[in-house]
């Protein structure tokens, strides 16, 4: 639609010192695009303290040049032009050669004061040469969706690309049904993925595979530069990020949805928000997504699925790996298998948080399992369910009625067990408020994104929006005036399946 109707004048945008450390590799590496400038872009949500984070001057930027800025109306570096990224990768299990930013582009990357280097992309910016038959647009709702939930994770303390602004373009997009345009400016530590690894190995093009370990290795895990083989080396650094990722996911019931190798990131950052849900009752293998009949990427199958994808990251690699290729599969496996310990450490340690326990041991296993046990033949909320045990540290607290536990009828026998290991962790009041560190009151529950969306996309009131990312951005910290959002949803607001609308 772009193009098709005449923009207004496009401000004059900052340079915001971006840098062009990936714009800067190969051309096998990106395309670089022209912009494709929207019929009247505005900012609807701009992330200060991000901003700010990134020490990116935007006082005294006129907002229309905002605007322009966050809409992709103009460029700011390599000549004016966007980056858009090759990939490849394994969607639903099926290999895909040819994937790239379809809709999303580089502006390029900012330093921080502290170095942190940090991607400025923009996602809904216009067609690229990976658009295949896409449009390059998004939807406001899946923007919407991907501003609140990014922040919500950030909040809780769970490695995430994060969300800077959202422009709307004025234009429409479809989809199923007509929907406002918006684009979303995300930042991550960068996109690099397992996908963008598939597609040189995939191509037999050695030259672009090292090129790629080595800048991968410079920046996110420079501590295995001197590494002496370095392609397990990578491959370790990131099963490791990646296990603890996932045990947070577990930890918060965050179920991404579409963990294909395109959407998992070389940093150890979640990315790619698409139809992802919080579980609101306990179901082990819970699935939101519309388009995972299988169950493919479940609440419960995540460590298993981010294994296999590991898995394909090992295979890229190993075309680089030295010596003969038996040895070095063989190698490979044995760092694959490192994931499982990995992933189990890191679990026992975020749900043994959730009990209140500070070194929580093997013999502590059976306890979490049994809570879980108790939430799923209940019926109960998972977040609700973890937020009310700090009132239950004490017998004589649990004469506080509370409807959480209601019907759970194997609450009484477990809450006997947990108390008698709390008796080794302390004051009570220690323990309450470790539990109340590790234990959300705000997610971003289903139905309340979906509300938010709704009230946006239909009455352009982003109300809603701006009161969940309120509740949200201080996850543990109840608040009063914000008790709704506390609440699990009722009969009639749950939400049963989500869509990725792109
Ligand atoms: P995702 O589901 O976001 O992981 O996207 C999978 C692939 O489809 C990526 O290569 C995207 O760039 C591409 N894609 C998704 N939506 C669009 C769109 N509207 N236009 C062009 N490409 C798209
Ligand atoms: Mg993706």
């Amino acid at each position: 639609m772009s193009g098709a109707v005449k923009t207004s004048v496009i401000a004059a945008i900052p340079a915001l010192g971006l840098e062009q450390s990936y714009a800067a590799l190969p051309e096998s590496f990106h395309a670089l695009v022209a912009p494709s400038p929207v019929r009247a872009a505005k900012l609807v949500r701009l992330n200060g303290p991000l901003a700010e984070k990134l020490g990116l001057e935007l006082d005294g930027v006129g907002e229309q040049a905002l605007a322009d800025l966050f809409a992709g109306n103009a460029a700011p570096g390599n000549g004016g032009r966007l980056v858009a990224m090759a990939y490849s990768g394994h969607q639903f299990g099926q290999f895909n050669p040819g994937l790239g930013d379809g809709r999303a582009a580089l502006l390029g990357e900012v330093v921080t004061k502290d170095g942190e280097r940090f991607d400025i992309q923009l996602k809904g910016s216009g067609p690229t040469p990976f658009s295949r038959r896409g449009d390059g647009r998004a939807a406001l709702g899946p923007v919407i969706r991907e501003y609140v939930v990014s922040e919500a994770m950030h909040a809780l303390g769970i490695p995430t690309t994060r969300s800077l602004a959202i422009a709307t373009t004025g234009e429409m997009v479809i989809r199923e049904q007509i929907h406002p345009g918006a684009v979303l400016t995300r930042v991550a530590a960068s996109h690099l993925r397992i996908g963008t690894f598939q597609h040189f190995a995939a191509r037999g093009d050695i030259q672009s595979l090292k090129t790629l370990l080595d800048y991968a290795i410079a920046r996110h895990y420079p501590q295995i530069e001197t590494a002496e083989n370095l392609p397990l080396a990578l491959l370790g650094a990131v099963i490791d990020r990646q296990a603890s990722l996932i045990a947070k996911w577990m930890a918060v019931g965050f179920i991404h949805g579409v963990m294909n190798t395109d959407n998992m990131t070389i940093s150890g950052e979640t990315i790619d928000y698409g139809p992802c849900a919080f579980m609101d009752h306990y179901e082990h293998y819970k699935v939101y997504s519309s388009i995972d009949q299988q169950g493919r990427y479940a609440y419960g199958a995540q460590p298993m699925i981010a294994k296999w994808n590991l898995t394909r990251l090992a295979e890229a690699l190993l075309v680089l790996a030295d010596g003969g290729q038996e040895a070095a599969a063989e190698a490979a496996v044995k760092v694959l298998d490192g994931f499982d310990t990995a992933f189990a450490g890191y679990w026992l340690e975020a749900m043994g948080a959730k009990l209140g326990l500070t070194a929580p041991a093997e013999t502590d296993r059976p306890l979490i399992l049994d809570f879980l046990t108790v939430l799923h033949k209940a019926g109960i909320d998972f977040t609700s369910g973890f937020a009310a045990l700090e009132t239950f540290v004490v017998e004589k607290e649990s004469g506080v009625f509370d409807t959480v536990f209601e019907g759970a009828e194997d609450f009484e026998p477990w809450l006997e067990k947990w108390r008698k290991r709390l008796e080794a962790e302390g004051k009570s009041n220690a323990i309450r408020d470790r539990l109340r560190r590790a234990n959300p009151v705000y997610i971003p529950r289903n139905h309340l994104v979906e509300e938010a969306i709704r009230e946006a996309e239909h009455s352009g009131n982003f109300e809603p929006m701006e009161k969940l990312l309120q509740a949200v951005s201080k996850p543990f910290e109840r608040r009063e005036g914000l008790e709704r959002y506390a609440l699990p949803p009722q009969p009639d607001e749950v939400v049963h399946r989500t869509f990725c609308g792109t």
